[in-house]
């Protein structure tokens, strides 16, 4: 701990709500004891940065409350100005999924926002794109090492000659074969597959590399009629590794061709479809980052856009609001069908909602899961909850959607992909380098030391909202001005930059053969 920048700095707290009785530690490196608080209170133990103190004296039973919401109970008293952690709160249940309220408190829609515009490529069939990449799909893993071989050949030989095209991406996995493909979760990676390839940024021009003995056969990861579109490893016309590798080219110039005519044209911001996620949260996460993201997503959302909050463990506790906001009886009923689905998968792997927080959230200062909660689904902004996606179902409609995926950000990124993401929102309170290939990724930190440290990773410092610098409100016009920015291509995000991207995860619940 560095006490002379603590010496230097003017104590401060944050509390949400009115209900709250406890309050967020703001300072780098926390408050020592014996710090007086403006509002008078002193604190009786040393309170890390983004942890909580007591405001008041809380009984042991009683409840702890942060944003309006209780968040647990105290295991034995705690005195006001003591540090809160972890081991001194009891979890409540999980709410029960027979009794939440469906659509009793339906936002009133958001006033519509007119007039702003990104630079897109529109595609054939109506959606729009931010970037111009060839996606080379794959149906099974046997293949990946011979598809990035030809990648390596088309990315020097090829893909200069096509000056208009960003990038040419293998769209590999684990799937494909020894798994149980006609299993029911089966649905989940094959939907994910099909729909990968359609994403907008891929600008229809599918091909799909496969080996020939595979379960999954690649003609089920393509629409109809587009047979010629394979390249099948054992077919009995190749003659040797350089065959194949000459056929993958010959099929990558002939559609790096015909994306190197796309343009980008000025479409309207309704034409988005911007994926919203939190990895390695902490506990300014629902205090900064997801408000200032709310915000924009509030204004996405007015301009029409498509919009998608995801992470279903990160949600399961605080369902009890969203079911509220769902704009009709339809959609309350999918997001617990969802919910339902997952309780349920995670008792068959014998875990529970406590195996989501992390260490790193821990030290953060997030004490469980329905902190994390409540935090996370801020995100989500302030209007009805417009629809819900099952894992790597394609969204068809605008409006903020709830697109179930887990929270692992790998899975959580690839499933949005499917559902047609062209641009993702990514949040961060203790830092990640998190990319994706097919997609730029804005990161937008909670804390300005992680801004300022992490200075070219970090594209957005909403910590500023906690150093009382700008308001949500500020932050949130800037960061959605920001998204239009890098939908158009005239900004760069950091992981772009370094080329630095993670890979694609499939979510597969289905049993392994
Ligand atoms: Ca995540």
């Amino acid at each position: 701990m560095n006490q002379q920048v603590v010496a230097n700095q003017e104590p401060r707290t944050i509390k949400l709500n009115a209900r709250d009785n406890v309050a967020i530690v703001v300072n780098d490196f926390g408050l020592p004891a014996g710090t007086k608080l403006p509002d008078g209170l002193t604190l009786k133990s040393f309170v890390p940065q983004g942890h909580k103190t007591a405001l008041v004296d809380i009984p042991e039973g009683a409840p702890i409350i942060r944003y309006g919401e209780i968040i647990g109970t105290a295991k034995s008293p705690i005195a006001a100005g003591e540090w809160v952690d972890e081991a001194r709160i009891d979890m409540p249940e999980a709410p029960g999924l027979d009794k939440l309220e469906i659509s009793t408190a339906v936002p009133a829609p958001l006033p519509p926002l007119e007039g702003y515009t990104f630079e897109g490529y529109r595609n054939a069939d109506g959606s729009v794109g931010t970037r111009n990449v060839l996606g080379i799909s794959t149906s099974v893993q046997c293949v990946k090492g011979t598809l990035e071989f030809a990648i390596k050949r088309i990315k020097s030989e090829l893909l200069p000659k096509y000056p208009n095209v960003d990038d040419v991406v293998a769209l590999t996995h684990a799937y494909g074969c020894g798994v149980a493909i006609s299993a029911p979760d089966a649905v989940v990676p094959i939907r994910t597959l099909q729909n990968l390839a359609l994403n907008p940024n891929f600008g229809g021009e599918i091909l799909v590399v496969g080996l020939g003995c595979e379960k999954l056969a690649p003609e089920r990861l393509l629409p109809e009629g587009t047979e010629d579109s394979i390249v099948r490893m054992q077919d009995e016309a190749f003659d040797g590794f350089g065959a194949i590798v000459e056929a993958i080219m010959t099929q990558a110039d002939r559609r790096l061709a015909q994306l190197n005519k796309r343009r980008r044209e000025t479409c309207p911001a309704s034409d988005l479809v911007i994926g919203l996620q939190c990895g390695g949260s902490d506990a300014f996460s629902g205090v900064t980052a997801n408000p200032a993201v709310g915000f924009a997503a509030d204004l996405l959302v007015r301009a029409g856009a498509t919009v998608m909050f995801s992470e279903v463990t990160e949600v399961r506790d605080a369902i009890q609001l969203l079911t509220r906001r769902a704009i009709n009886e339809d959609v309350g009923r999918a997001l617990i069908r969802e919910m339902d689905w997952y309780d349920a998968y995670l008792k068959r792997g014998g875990a529970d909602r406590s195996a989501n927080t992390t260490p790193g959230n821990k030290k953060g200062g997030l004490a469980n899961i329905v902190e994390k909660s409540l935090g996370s689904i801020v995100k989500s902004g302030s209007g009805p909850i417009h629809g819900v996606l099952a894992p790597g179902e394609k969204a068809k409609q605008k409006g903020m959607l709830f697109a179930a995926t887990p929270a692992s950000d790998f899975i959580c990124g690839t499933l949005q992909l499917a559902s047609g993401m062209t641009l993702q929102v990514f949040t961060t309170g203790r830092g990640t380098p998190y990319g994706l290939a097919a997609a730029p990724v804005i990161k937008v930190a909670t804390r300005t030391e992680l801004a300022r440290r992490w200075k070219d990773l970090i594209d957005f410092d909403a910590g500023r909202i906690a150093t009382g610098e700008m308001t949500i409100e500020e932050t949130g016009w800037e960061l959605f001005k920001l998204i239009l920015d890098v939908a158009s291509g005239r900004t760069k995000p950091w992981s772009d930059r370094w080329g630095i991207h993670n890979d694609l995860t499939l979510f597969n619940p289905a049993p392994v053969t």
